[in-house]
């Protein structure tokens, strides 16, 4: 590696969610913007999506660290997340004192904040990358404002929370975290919200047009910027482009070569959502009521646990076998009467490439916001159906603010086969106005990651900063 390029080494907490946009940040950062990277990460990555000329990339596999004798056994994803970058800060230190840091920055994504003392430390610019949205950032920020001024469960309010920059959201919209104060990940959140402050700068993994006022309170709001003084830089979005995959083209693609145009729903809920054995069957009434063509991967229900029961083992696709939720959850005689229209899969599909097919017309999605970014950069309408971690307020997002999707009105309770069905009717409608909505959010998108488009100007501006930092 020529010693004169700029360094990042960015670390990067488990799970594919949250592997695939460090690497979309990692591709921008070699391919448009001459750095060399090293990414720190305990996920194996799909080789597939590593870059066609990686001499600027080095990739440094952190080793597996034991948690359970430090977590309750029932801990959330987010907090076994949390507990497992603490627990590693020993490797990610060994990791760091082994490596050439000549013009070295350190981005840690939203998980890994517990590490800027590492880069104090070996003397780097440390920088975090929350791949989601302004409105999260504003509120992860805020949260340690609400945490002294709000007593007793945020959910027990009877008004929204107010947070800067957003509009007010009942709790139940807003992240899993606030439901629970008595659980761990809440406590995971409030510290996180306070670390980004003490960061160099905040990437994120969105764009002026798309959250325009709440960048602005960001910046400008004292409420926040009396917490926060470090730039924030909006970046995005930072989505994997399809790719031509190599053998066979995979079966879901050539199935939705032969449907019509834009007249398939993609229904997915991310590398780790799970549902009820109940839902699980009103889903697939719903759809099966609805009369229009799906594509639907589904995963085992879990009837005890947590919606992210599957988020460390989904994307491995051992978790999910097909006899068992094929033959066992799914109604009598559903894939029979919906094999006309419908295809049910249960293994890791090729998402992106999917919903870049032109025979996909809408996401029903538990609104991960690297779900999102891939449709809403498709145009595709959705139904927002969130499960866990910072989904609820994605999903508020997508509906209340950039009206592309709809939603059940039960944030958390059993969604039944007519609501379904209603809602797969109204987003599949032709001319309805989120279709209209997303095109113009898709080519606003493109526009700010185009060269001199604000995104590829903040990336600029993030790296001219950094080297003033490290001169
Ligand atoms: N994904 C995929 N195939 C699957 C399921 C998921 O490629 O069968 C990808 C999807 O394209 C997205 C990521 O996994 O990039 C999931 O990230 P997201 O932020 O949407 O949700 P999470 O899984 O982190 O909750």
């Amino acid at each position: 590696m020529e010693t004169s390029k700029l360094h990042a080494v960015i670390l990067c907490s488990p799970g594919i969610g949250h592997f695939n946009p460090i690497l979309e940040l990692t591709n921008t950062l070699i391919l448009h913007h001459g750095l060399k990277v090293t990414i720190l990460t305990a996920t194996t990555p799909p080789a597939f999506q590593l870059l066609h000329s990686p001499e600027d990339l080095n990739i440094v596999t952190l080793p597996p660290v034991d948690i359970s004798g430090v977590i309750d056994p029932n801990a959330t994803a987010m907090t076994q997340i949390a507990v497992q970058m603490r627990e590693s800060k020993s490797n990610i230190r060994l990791a760091l004192s082994k490596m050439d840091r000549t013009r070295t920055l350190f981005i840690a994504d939203l998980f890994g904040s517990e590490s800027f003392d590492l880069a104090d430390e070996f003397k780097m610019p440390k920088y975090v990358y929350v791949p989601s949205t302004a409105w999260f950032l504003s509120l992860a920020s805020y949260c340690q404002v609400l945490d002294k001024e709000v007593e007793g469960q945020f959910g027990d309010r009877t008004e929204p929370l107010r947070i800067p920059g957003c509009k007010p959201l009942k709790p139940e919209d807003t992240i899993e975290p606030m439901l629970d104060r008595h659980d761990q990940q809440y406590r995971e959140l409030v510290r996180m919200g306070i670390e980004f402050g003490q960061s160099d700068g905040i990437l994120l993994n969105t764009w002026e047009d798309l959250e325009h006022e709440t960048l602005e309170a960001l910046r400008k709001n004292e409420e926040l910027t009396s917490l926060m003084k470090a730039p924030v830089y909006a970046v995005g979005p930072l989505t994997r482009v399809p790719v031509e995959l190599t053998g066979a083209r995979d079966s879901t693609l050539t199935w939705l070569d032969k449907q019509p145009r834009e007249s398939v729903l993609y229904v997915s809920f991310g590398s780790g959502g799970t549902m009820s054995a109940d839902q699980v069957t009103e889903l697939a009434w719903g759809l099966e009521l609805s009369g229009r063509r799906f594509l639907w991967k589904v995963r085992t229900p879990v009837d005890s646990g947590h919606a992210d029961a599957a988020f460390f083992t989904g994307g491995s696709g051992e978790a999910d076998t097909a006899d068992v939720i094929l033959g066992k959850f799914l109604p009598h005689g559903f894939l029979t009467r919906t094999s006309n229209v419908g295809m049910v899969i249960t293994r890791w599909v090729p998402q992106v490439e999917i919903l870049s097919h032109p025979s996909i017309g809408g996401f029903m999605s538990h609104c991960g916001w690297n779900s999102i970014l891939e449709g809403i950069t498709k145009s595709l309408p959705m139904i927002a159906w969130p499960l866990y971690a910072e989904q609820r307020m994605n999903a508020a997002f997508l509906t209340d603010e950039a009206g592309v999707a709809v939603r059940s009105k039960e944030l958390l309770g059993l969604k039944t086969r007519d609501e379904i069905k209603n809602m797969v009717g109204s987003v599949m409608e032709e001319n309805n106005p989120m279709r209209k909505r997303a095109k113009e959010i898709q080519e606003s998108a493109m526009k700010a990651i185009e060269v001199g488009g604000s995104s590829h100007k903040a990336l600029n501006q993030f790296i001219q900063d950094c080297m003033s930092k490290l001169q």
